[in-house]
């Protein structure tokens, strides 16, 4: 029998988001959280106010009845009274549950009904869509007991009671919940997955280890001296962590609110002296052309650092941004992984590599940050890491789902060994760098060889005529599926169809050239920013409704 493992003379101080809370109202008291409200206007808080605030809030919901594990939904944009419930819930013992406001209205009612939230914490603006959801509410048979509003506008609270209400009170009464760092303190759903949303349970333990590693200098380099806006909304994947990474180091925090229009962000950006913001491509993209079309209009601070992910960031994107003095980084992660899971930055054993091949790399999903293993499944076991062998990745580590929230529906996502199947497929190079090729269900499959629809796209959006393209797969009598193109054009630009194919046949074999190229005003997205290429396949099924390109 082996012998009992000597265990140290250490101190088990539980990893919990109080911690960080604390940390942030002492040290970092006078740092900035500034917050867009519905008029554009801005309000100022301290790190110093959010902390005790949030204690107000925590004993707030004590009073209200709030026990270990309830569930309090957020509808919410990103704004300080969203800071407030992601440190405050957990603080009194509750999960935050961020709702995702783009959501079709039948499917947020499932999900708060199926999270069983007993509080919301709703903004004034957005009461008309808790509106189309009655649903929820007690009195029809729903969990949510009562609805506070936080007010974003002049507009007077007229239905449920006021989040300002839940904070007089102040810390009377307030009694710690158990100090245990395994306790769940955030729940967000994916709806990236079959079938119905589903949960994916964060705990302190998580939510903190996660926080650091995002800090560290090699995987997002987040330093007090920073100012942060993230793009990302608090409402998806904890805003990727970013709202406890600020906390914690002490970075000053500008939080958009309700506009995220492109010259608004700018707008922002120069006027805080941003240093680092994160977001979807889409937003990037967008942000792009705006300083292509008034280049002299913003003063920005030089080498802001923008974090990509949720898509993969073309390169075409990264050189755009490059040219106004801006670095683009370039990170993979999902709903189960917190998200953080691999991000892009070149080792040193790339040094003196060109110009070109560095784009190269950056515009992979890049290495795993600390903790976090990868492995890419094929069909015959774990493929080659030689940058050509595709496999679904697989994922383990601290900050990563290991079953979805009562559901077992999904327990097929996790191997016999424990692994987290991504659904994502990517090759591994030798230096450890993952690019995805494809979610699995996107994978086109042409004549028995697989044709990566993101390696299709990331060229063609590198044309300049093009400002956005999605590649799909269409049915074909004899190869199975081919690949089609959907373009969206830049703003009075456009191309044929033979000058997309000349653009793209430097890069790929004759036989993964896309055979129908289509055009529509934008490409369609669901609610967090990726391509909806579902529809897309279901509308160019047929070739009568294809608007195809000469
Ligand atoms: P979600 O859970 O909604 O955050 O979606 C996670 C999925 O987004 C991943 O499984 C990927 O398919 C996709 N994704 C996230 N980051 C990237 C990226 N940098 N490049 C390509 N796809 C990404």
């Amino acid at each position: 029998m082996a012998a009992p493992a000597l265990l140290s003379t250490m101190m088990d101080a539980p990893l919990t988001l109080d911690a960080i809370l604390a940390r942030a109202g002492t040290l970092f008291g006078s740092i900035e959280v500034v917050s867009r409200l519905a008029d554009r206007s801005l309000v100022r808080h301290t790190y110093g106010d959010v902390a005790r605030r949030a204690r107000s809030l925590a004993a707030g919901l004590q009073r209200a009845g709030l026990k270990e594990g309830d569930r309090v939904a957020t509808l919410m944009w990103n704004h300080h009274a969203h800071l407030e419930t992601y440190f405050g819930v957990p603080m009194a013992g509750g999960v935050y549950h961020t709702l995702n406001l783009r959501l079709p209205a039948e499917e947020l009612e499932y999900i708060v009904k199926h999270a069983n939230d007993r509080f919301l914490v709703v903004d004034d603006c957005l009461l008309p869509l808790l509106g189309k959801i009655p649903g929820v509410f007690a009195k029809n048979g729903g969990p949510v007991e009562r609805v506070f509003v936080v007010s974003l506008t002049d507009a007077p609270v007229t239905e449920h009671e006021t989040y300002e209400s839940l904070l007089e009170g102040g810390e009377a009464g307030f009694a710690p919940p158990s100090p245990d760092e395994r306790r769940a303190a955030g729940l967000c759903y994916t709806s990236g997955t079959t079938g119905k949303p589903k949960g994916v349970l964060y705990s302190h333990r998580s939510l903190v280890l996660h926080c650091m590693a995002s800090a560290m200098v090699d995987t997002l380099a987040i330093r007090q001296s920073d100012v942060m806006l993230p793009v990302v909304p608090m409402f998806h994947v904890n805003a990727w962590g970013l709202p406890f990474t600020a906390a914690m180091v002490g970075a000053k925090l500008v939080l958009p609110g309700p506009h995220l229009d492109p010259a608004g962000l700018l707008d922002l950006y120069a006027s805080e002296r941003v240093t680092f913001s994160a977001g979807v491509p889409t937003i990037w993209l967008g942000i792009l052309q705006a300083l292509e079309r008034e280049p002299a209009r913003w003063s920005l601070t030089p080498g802001l650092r923008m974090v990509v992910g949720g898509s993969a960031a073309p390169e075409s994107l990264i050189r755009g941004l490059d040219a106004f003095g801006l670095r683009v980084v370039h990170a993979w992660g999902m709903t189960e992984t917190s998200p953080l899971g691999t991000v892009s930055f070149l080792k040193s054993t790339l040094d003196g590599s060109d110009l070109d091949a560095t784009y190269k790399v950056r515009a992979k999903q890049g290495i795993p940050v600390p903790f976090v293993e990868i492995r890419a499944a094929g069909e015959a076991g774990p493929v080659a890491h030689d940058g050509v062998a595709m496999g679904e990745l697989e994922v383990r580590g601290p900050w990563v789902a290991a079953s979805y929230f009562a559901n077992e529906e999904g327990a097929d996502r996790w191997t016999a060994d424990g692994w987290f199947r991504t659904g994502d497929v990517v090759t591994i190079d030798q230096q450890g760098y993952v690019a995805i090729a494809d979610r699995t269900k996107d994978l086109i499959k042409s004549g028995g060889e697989w044709i990566s629809s993101v390696a299709l796209e990331n060229t063609l959006m590198a044309h300049p005529a093009v400002r956005e393209a999605c590649v799909v797969a269409i049915p074909d009598e004899k190869w199975g599926e081919r690949p089609a193109a959907v373009v969206a054009w830049k703003e009075g630009q456009k191309a044929t169809a033979a000058e997309l194919s000349a653009h793209l046949a430097p890069h790929f074999a004759k036989w993964a050239l896309p055979d129908v190229f289509v055009e529509r005003d934008a490409i369609p997205r669901n609610s967090t920013g990726k391509f909806l290429k579902s529809q897309l396949r279901d509308e160019l099924r047929d070739p009568a409704t294809r608007r195809a390109i000469a």
